[in-house]
């Protein structure tokens, strides 16, 4: 049975893509589309030079924005880094962490995404973990062991913290390949993690999918139980595909 309980979450990542023409463009078709979205969180996590163009053209529009990445330290010498604290100042709501481009290209550890997501926790900002295994791993059989392990230190956070973020399972053979998990191949995953996060003592952390997820699959994603969204790449780039995923109806 579709669980209706936790309201669903559509973020869009926008990866290293943009610049002021293109956003405020696809921030103007956001701003158009967005009531149609009104059973759903939408939001937008963008490069952090556009965090003050989305700030100012999102603003009042209902769609919330966050960065891409967080520095797990406070403050001091650690150049190129921004931290939460600053993103807090500025307003901001969401912050990805670990996403599987920053663990594979700049070996995040599975400690230093945890590490990531209580300094956006302890800035009052929404971590969203993102997890997921590789093609090497699926095809070994690896896939549960693998988000178990991704997942242990933030588990380690304990329920008050757990409370208050989001999970992201984002296969990463699926992460921009055209290759979705099927509905039922993700629930699966998703499940687990549900069992996880129940042994931990919470029950409605929001657990989105990630991968090719486009118009045409979102309703049939959102009909499992525990997919309570989705975090989108590339369909995130154009208003109307982004828009349609966060307006899709589970069909039930
Ligand atoms: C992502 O970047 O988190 C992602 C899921 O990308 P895509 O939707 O393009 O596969």
């Amino acid at each position: 049975m579709v669980n209706h309980s936790r309201k669903r979450l559509v973020i869009g990542n926008w990866k290293m893509h943009g610049d002021t023409v293109f956003n405020s463009e696809l921030l103007a078709g956001l701003r158009s589309g967005i009531a149609d979205a009104s059973n759903c969180d939408v939001a937008v996590c963008v490069p952090f030079p556009y965090l003050y163009q989305v700030r100012s053209l999102l603003e009042g529009s209902g769609v919330s924005w966050g960065a891409q990445d967080v520095s797990r330290h406070e403050k001091g010498a650690y150049t190129g880094e921004v931290s939460a604290g600053m993103l807090a100042d500025f307003g901001c709501r969401w912050a990805l962490v670990g996403h599987s481009e920053r663990r594979s290209y700049h070996g995040e550890s599975d400690q230093l995404v945890a590490d990531k997501a209580a300094a956006a926790l302890a800035a009052g900002i929404t971590p969203v973990v993102c997890v997921g295994e590789t093609l090497q791993e699926q095809e070994a059989g690896q896939t549960h062991a693998v988000i178990e392990r991704q997942l242990a230190p933030v588990l380690a956070l304990g329920a008050d913290s757990l409370a208050k973020l989001v999970i992201a399972y984002e296969p990463v053979w699926a992460i921009g390949t055209g290759k979705t998990a099927t509905p039922e191949q993700a629930q699966e995953v998703h499940a687990a993690i549900r069992r996880q996060l129940n042994a931990a003592g919470v029950g409605q952390v929001r657990v989105l999918y990630g991968g090719s997820v486009k118009a045409s699959n979102a309703a049939s994603l959102f009909t499992m139980p525990d997919i309570d969204g989705a975090l989108v790449g590339g369909a995130a780039l154009v208003a109307s595909e982004f828009l349609s995923i966060a307006a899709a109806q589970a069909s039930e």
